[in-house]
């Protein structure tokens, strides 16, 4: 692409001035001044004030000023830690989770898992009355209430990454609003990196009953403290290309080859969208490294997108070796929620996955969405951090100001609720509409997981959890139609096998994404490849695993990710644990696979569709008709049967269908008679 010689150029983006780079093995002392010098440190003091007398701080900073390792390590030195209690920290994202929580396990130099721990679900890294400082997923404290509605063992709970508003940040946001009407001694602070300060104010500002319990010694002062935390500056020239570009994967990979060409050494930032981008995109560039030694020498691509191993996510902290030039081509997940040393160019492909979510058809799709201006900003802004920065941003100059959104639609608004509903009324809350949110999702969203919900039998008629489906949905940490699916299993005798395609659905793939080898892969696919479908296959790709002799290999021959299969034999015997609890029947159907179908139907069959026929592969939504294909990741892809139910939707020129089963049709009445009654003309037997 061509970039434009200047373009929002003389706007200077604020970031922190952090002279040296880290390094993980400089000892205490150094750890001790590098601490001392992010922006965060001079707020010390009026941070544990603020914290001391208000009970909701709420603090903004530019992402890499310490607001994430900074603060809960202040709190503990200040005392709130003893007495048994437990300091929280919260993140929308796993990985992120795990990262800071080993970075502050070092800056204080324990062991993580002790005093310093980490919980994401299906891993839980903390030792209990030993752990103080806990960092764990919004999702897994909401999932805590469950157990401990008023969360007492916290002192204080610091809600970091607000400004992403994920789901899971608003409902606790709205969880812990009410929780501190019960505990005054609780604190609470929201961190954010972006300016929100004044919307999250007022959220715990407004409400009907915000005086202390009468009697009790003068507590808090229930008005939210502000407090902002500047940055030392560096600017960070803004290119903008001068007409749009059709292919951002490979404007990306020509970026990263011109920055390397023509600018001084410094690592580049690259935002794309997932996984699979992320791949494509270090293959092309190892291929243009075959053939052009000249232009690519020095480069050292890493991927960072979660679902990445230990080993591969310290590659990405580790100093840059001399003479190289690291090339990070991550996810959203780089915007602000991890700090990357060294970034001096950042690449920003103007597009992120989103998730969207549409009432009437009642899909919920992953799609590729432009960014909004908000994001574009923090994502140049990471190209400021240790001196002046470039960053290249691959659409034009006029698409920035006059057609990129704003900001952001809170994911709230933009998902189906089915999971909010069952969380919500697990811990008590019936009144949801009603319910004191941040921002509310749209009544038609919530009529829908209501109706869904109705006729997964996990709701009764007066819109209480049954007993015992309802609890039991609730209890298991999965989406609400995989757990419905287990529980189905124990009757139709198929629990071993469901479990097994639980873990696996609860895993990103268990397939490696492999550019230029899609041949070979397809063949390898082949070999488990099972005429019923996607979950079918998946069983005999975990037979396969068990009974390979050298994992590892096996995995690397078959085009399996050895990394997720891992994952997948935890994620399984951790359900199983949680499935023998709930009083669920372990038990094999030996080789009945119609038993395991109609299982999978039991779960999923809101996402019943049909071959339409004489039309090569075009399937419509029972529920909603609406037009989808099979995604040709699946071995259903050309198959085509006629009736099928899938896990999830991908959107881009079409609606693709992830993990498909083939069903009887007849099991749709049978599993779900309130849901397809009225249907019946549409299904036509
Ligand atoms: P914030 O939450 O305000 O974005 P952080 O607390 O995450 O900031 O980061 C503060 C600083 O700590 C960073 O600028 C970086 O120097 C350092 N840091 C954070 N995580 C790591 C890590 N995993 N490895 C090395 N240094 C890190
Ligand atoms: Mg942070």
């Amino acid at each position: 692409p061509r970039f434009e010689e200047d373009g929002e150029g003389g706007i200077v983006f604020m970031s922190n001035n952090l002279a040296s780079s880290s390094s993980s093995s400089y000892g205490y002392a150094n750890i001790e001044k590098q601490r001392q010098r992010l922006p965060v440190y001079k707020y010390r003091t009026e941070i544990l004030y603020l914290v001391e007398n208000h009970a909701t701080t709420i603090i903004v900073g530019e992402t890499g000023s310490g607001k994430t390792t900074q603060i809960p390590q202040y709190l503990k030195e200040a005392g709130w830690a003893e007495g048994g209690r437990v300091i929280a920290c919260t993140q929308p994202r796993r990985l992120a989770v795990q990262a800071v929580s080993a970075r502050v396990a070092e800056e204080m130099g324990v062991n993580l898992g002790e005093e310093v721990g980490y919980t994401i679900r299906f891993e839980d890294h903390t030792t209990s009355g030993v752990t103080s400082v806990k960092f764990l997923t919004d999702g897994v404290l909401i999932r805590e209430m469950m157990e401990d509605p008023l969360l007492t063992k916290y002192s204080v709970i610091m809600i970091d990454e607000a400004h992403e508003r994920s789901i899971s940040t608003d409902i606790l946001l709205g969880l812990l609003k009410k929780i501190q009407r019960r505990r005054p001694e609780l604190r609470l602070i929201i961190s954010s990196a972006t300016i929100e300060a004044k919307t999250m104010s007022n959220f715990f500002n407004s409400s009907k009953k915000r005086h202390a319990p009468e009697g009790s010694t003068p507590g808090p002062k229930l008005e939210p403290a502000i407090l902002s935390v500047e940055g030392r500056g560096f600017s960070v020239k803004i290119h903008y290309v001068e007409e749009p570009v059709s292919d951002y994967i490979r404007s990306v990979v020509s970026t990263i080859l011109l920055i390397n060409e023509r600018e001084p050494p410094g690592d580049v930032l690259v935002f794309l969208t997932g996984q699979e981008d992320i791949e494509t995109a270090i293959k092309l560039l190892e291929e243009e490294a075959h053939s052009n030694q000249k232009n690519s020498s020095g480069l050292l691509p890493l991927p960072l997108y979660s679902g990445l191993s230990r080993s591969e996510q310290e590659l990405i902290f580790t100093p840059t070796p001399r003479g190289k030039r690291k090339v990070i081509l991550s996810t959203n997940i780089a915007e602000t929620s991890l700090t990357l040393e060294g970034v001096v160019y950042v690449i920003d492909s103007g597009f992120s996955k989103q998730k969207f979510y549409n009432p009437i058809s009642d899909i919920e799709s992953l799609v590729v969405a432009p960014i909004s201006k908000a994001s574009a900003r923090q994502r140049s802004g990471r190209a400021g951090r240790v001196r002046p920065g470039k960053c290249y941003r691959l659409y034009t100059e006029d698409y920035f100001l006059n057609q990129m959104p704003g900001e952001g639609i809170p994911e709230m608004q933009r998902s189906n609720l089915v999971s909010t509903v069952i969380q919500l009324k697990a811990l008590g809350i019936d009144n949801i509409l009603g319910f004191d949110w941040p921002a509310p999702p749209s009544s038609e969203a919530m009529i829908r997981a209501l109706e869904v919900l109705y006729s997964l039998q996990i709701l009764d008629d007066d819109a209480k959890l049954t007993s015992p489906t309802g609890f039991q949905v609730a209890e298991l940490p999965l989406d609400p139609m995989i757990s419905k699916m287990i529980l189905a299993s124990s009757e139709l005798g198929c629990s071993h096998e469901i479990i097994t395609i639980a873990a696996v659905l609860s895993v990103q793939s268990v397939w490696i994404i492999a550019r230029g080898v899609q041949k070979e892969q397809d063949e390898a696919k082949l070999r488990f490849a099972a005429a019923e479908g996607d979950h079918v296959t998946f069983l005999n790709v975990y037979k396969g695993f068990l009974e390979s002799k050298k994992p590892t290999q096996w995995c690397y021959k078959n085009f399996l990710n050895y990394q997720s299969m891992k994952k997948v034999v935890e994620i399984r015997d951790q359900l199983k644990r949680i499935a023998r609890r709930l009083g669920i029947t372990l038990k094999s159907c030996d080789g009945d696979m119609e038993a395991v179908r109609k299982a999978v139907t039991a779960g999923f069959f809101a996402n019943a569709c049909r071959l339409e026929p004489h039309s090569n592969g075009v399937y419509k939504t029972i529920r909603g008709s609406e037009e989808v294909y099979i995604h040709p990741s699946s071995v259903l892809f050309r198959v085509n049967p006629k009736w099928v139910v899938y896990q999830s939707i991908v959107s881009t020129e079409r609606q693709y269908m992830r993990n498909v089963v083939t069903i009887n049709p007849s099991w749709l009445t049978e599993v779900a008679p309130h849901f397809y009654q009225n249907r019946q003309n549409a299904m036509s037997f």
